[in-house]
């Protein structure tokens, strides 16, 4: 009975909004949506962007020691 289960099991996609789909062929759906497929470019830059940040913090607060400001 797992397989019926599955059917109607809830995703939620973060990455718009916390949009609730219902079953696993909505998700699929939705996965392949142009909004959907923005939204995760988007968010994958910021990550990288983040990352990159962090990566030059690292870097730059080996320098300057104590630098509070954000
Ligand atoms: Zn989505």
């Amino acid at each position: 009975m797992k397989d019926a289960r599955d059917l109607w099991t809830q995703f939620v996609c973060e990455a718009c909004g916390n949009r609730v789909l219902r079953g696993a062929h909505e998700w699929e759906q939705h996965k392949l949506g142009r909004g959907h497929k923005k939204r995760i470019l988007h968010l994958k830059k910021k990550a990288q962007n983040l990352y990159f940040i962090q990566l030059q913090r690292q870097s730059t607060a080996a320098m300057e020691e104590e630098t509070s400001t954000s």
